[in-house]
């Protein structure tokens, strides 16, 4: 049953007319599905009601097609149209009891338009402001713009009651929104009644939320969404002017819902940001206000939770990413079960899928946009197959979601690790710099899997073919992970690259094995994701002079989808490791590095004493392999299958492997679907010309 210290977070309370069950807030949150994906955004949404959230937001919705985004992939409520397709997701949000709230957006500066063609509207006449420098600017909005956006705003709240949601948020925050430009003296450098004072710039937000009440707040909740502080001095909306602006204005919304900053402070990582990271920009505020605040800040610990109602700080807890990680969270905590708790590890690889229009994926909850697509449920498996026992051969994130799900499904399930500990990758990369976080995937699993009556786990155990054909499991299931390569192959080179014996070389393994180089090292990181940046920051913290040398343009590319590589770059320069980017490495000579321009060709020498590769890696699957060269004696051993997941296949990231797990899992003793899609796809209706 439920602890009492955590009951102050089942108190139901109001939102204007409407009234939440509980102080469990899913803020809004992109998914990489949005306009495309609709009913796999949908139940994502329904899932989360479910799990016993008290309020479920959309993600951003592009409320009038003068302010588009793409190429991110959104919701869109330009005409009635759409408005079917967002019912559907209201629906699902308030199947369980949740409200069901929608966030317009009008992304004024932040709105390239690539798509409408339109010419972008913003407060102040200047360059769009997006991740890609489009090379577009946007016009000023006159007195008549106004007015026509007032109405825009109107329209689009009476669509969203069309739509049934009990909520709509303004969406003012993270540099996106249109209420924060004309808030913010960066972007709002008007003479008229609009700019100048804070007054002034907050006269459109009031004429907005007076226009909506009139429209639709006799039943529908209006909350704002601005961030607590701009993040770049005093020339934007600081702490400081927001706290003066909320004073000014106590009773505006009837929620006032406080981001970060941009929205890289908002979705910090773990590697740069702690729980409740914000708690300083939103003590206090709540006296300047009689209506209730919302904040965030990758909240996973229902004592943190407790004590931010507690303490008056916040009366809603706000989640996106631990909403994401374990949709159940809420449930888990009113059943007593903390144990439970999936804990989001702050990675971002959720993140990622919004920045590459794809769809997103959750290193903790493999289910996660799969609800729809392959009737994934989160805290529910399928039924048992056909078959009963299961060998899983290595316990990293693949084989260890493997067996846990196979072990919800009822299969006896023996687990093999040739180490003395869990977790393969996890158990050794969460003792680098900044990731100790990541190990929750490790020990979620680790203790699920002990709850179990049917997983047998066995240590010291690296297991070879014969072993296997011996045991006689019906499924084996192959996890064995993969390694780091030390011969250069990876992008810039796809045959090895030439070495000279005399150089110490090391990969990501001997570091992790603890076999630490000294003096000055150069870095090669032909990788681009947060392994060459982490072991800079690890060599210098040993002392090493480090250079770390990328044939990109940017350090640790591939974090800009997780947003984070500003603050990789600016912590590494902070630290001295010297960056050179958009040079390659030809070859390693004794005492120094010959490095490539990627432009020009032009050669230069690193001197160092070791070099660090970072570059792809090798599968481990022999053991699959030879299993395989002996599919003859499969039947006599009682074996019907042989798979090979994860790193093992393909390396990839973490979420890659957890998913593999998963799917391995769900799949086993399936129906063979033949060349048949193995997930469900939305196709937009053609149209009647
Ligand atoms: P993944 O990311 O695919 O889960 P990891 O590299 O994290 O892969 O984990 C692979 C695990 O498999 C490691 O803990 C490793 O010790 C273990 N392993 C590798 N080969 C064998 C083997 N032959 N028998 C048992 N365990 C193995
Ligand atoms: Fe958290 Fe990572 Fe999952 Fe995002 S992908 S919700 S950051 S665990």
């Amino acid at each position: 049953m439920r602890d009492p210290r955590y009951d102050i977070l089942f108190e139901p309370m109001d939102i204007g007319p409407v009234t939440s069950k509980n102080r469990f807030y899913q803020v809004p949150h992109c998914n990489g599905g949005g306009y495309r994906d609709p009913s796999a955004a949908a139940a994502m949404r329904g899932i989360k009601s479910q799990g016993g959230w008290g309020v479920v937001f959309t993600e951003q919705c592009e409320m009038h097609h003068t302010s588009e985004i793409t190429p991110f992939i959104e919701l869109r409520l330009w005409e009635d149209k759409d408005i079917p397709q967002l019912r559907k997701m209201s629906e699902k949000m308030k199947e369980h009891g949740a409200l069901a709230g929608i966030q317009l957006a009008y992304s004024g500066i932040n709105g390239p338009n690539l798509y409408s063609k339109e010419v972008p509207l913003a407060v102040s006449a200047m360059p769009i402001r997006t991740f890609t420098n489009d090379p577009v600017q946007a016009r000023a909005l006159d007195k008549t713009d106004i007015r026509d956006l007032r109405r825009w705003f109107v329209n689009a709240a009476k669509r969203s009651k069309d739509a049934d949601f009990d909520l709509i948020c303004l969406y003012g925050a993270h540099g996106f929104g249109i209420f924060q430009h004309f808030l913010s003296r960066a972007t709002n450098q008007r003479s008229d009644e609009y700019g100048g004072s804070l007054e002034n710039r907050a006269r459109f937000v009031n004429e907005v939320i007076s226009d909506m009440r009139d429209a639709v707040g006799d039943t529908m909740g209006i909350t704002l969404r601005v961030s607590l502080d701009e993040t770049i001095g005093d020339l934007g909306f600081s702490n400081a002017e927001v706290r003066d602006f909320i004073e000014m204005n106590r009773d505006l919304p009837d929620l006032w819902d406080l981001a970060q900053g941009t929205w890289e402070d908002c979705s910090g990582p773990s590697r740069f940001k702690e729980e409740a990271a914000q708690e300083q920009l939103v003590r206090g505020i709540h006296d300047l206000t009689d209506k209730p605040i919302v904040g965030v800040g990758r909240f996973t610990s229902p004592d943190v939770m407790a004590k931010m109602i507690r303490s008056g700080t916040l009366d809603f807890i706000g989640c996106a990413r631990p909403s994401i990680a374990d949709p159940f969270l809420p449930k888990k905590i009113e059943e007593g079960r903390i144990e439970d708790i999936r804990e989001c590890i702050g990675c971002n690889i959720c993140i990622t899928g919004d920045m590459t229009m794809s769809i997103s994926r959750c290193t903790q909850n493999p289910t996660f946009m799969e609800e729809w697509r392959k009737g994934w449920h989160p805290e529910q498996m399928n039924a048992k197959g056909t078959s009963s026992s299961v060998l899983v051969v290595g316990s990293g994130p693949a084989g260890l979601e493997a067996t846990r799900a196979l072990a919800e499904r009822g299969y006896d399930v023996a687990l093999a690790e040739a180490k003395t500990v869990l977790g393969g990758r996890v158990t050794r990369e969460r003792q680098l710099p900044g990731l100790s976080a990541w190990g929750r995937v490790v020990d979620y699993r680790e203790y699920q899997i002990s709850q179990k009556a049917n997983v047998e786990t066995y240590f010291d155990s690296a297991l070879d073919a014969g072993s296997i054909l011996e045991f006689g499991f019906e499924n084996i299931c192959i996890a064995t992970g993969a390694r780091w390569r030390d011969d250069g192959v990876s992008r810039q080179h796809v045959v090895p690259m030439p070495v000279n014996g005399d150089m110490p070389l090391y990969t990501p393994d001997h570091i992790m094995d603890g076999k630490i180089p000294s003096g000055k090292i150069v870095i090669y990181d032909d990788d681009h994701y947060y392994m060459g940046g982490v072991l800079a920051e690890l060599l210098v913290s040993a002392g090493c002079d480090v250079t770390i040398i990328t044939p990109s343009a940017y350090l640790s590319d591939w974090t800009v989808n997780t947003l984070e590589q500003h603050a990789i770059h600016k912590k590494l320069a902070g630290m001295g490791v010297n960056v050179v980017l958009n040079r390659g490495v030809t070859q390693i000579e004794s005492g120094h590095v010959v490095s490539d321009c990627v432009y020009t060709g032009t050669e230069q020498n690193f001197d160092c004493d070791a070099v660090v590769m970072v570059a792809s890696k090798l599968e481990n699957n022999g053991l699959y392999h030879h299993l395989k060269s002996r599919e003859s004696e499969w039947a006599d051993a009682g074996i019907k299958s042989v798979r090979l997941i994860g790193d093992a296949n393909a390396p990839g990231p973490i979420a890659w492997a957890t998913y593999a797990g998963h799917r391995y899992a769900r799949e086993l003793d399936g129906e063979d679907i033949g060349d048949a899609l193995p997930f469900r796809r939305e196709i937009t209706e053609l149209a009647v010309d």
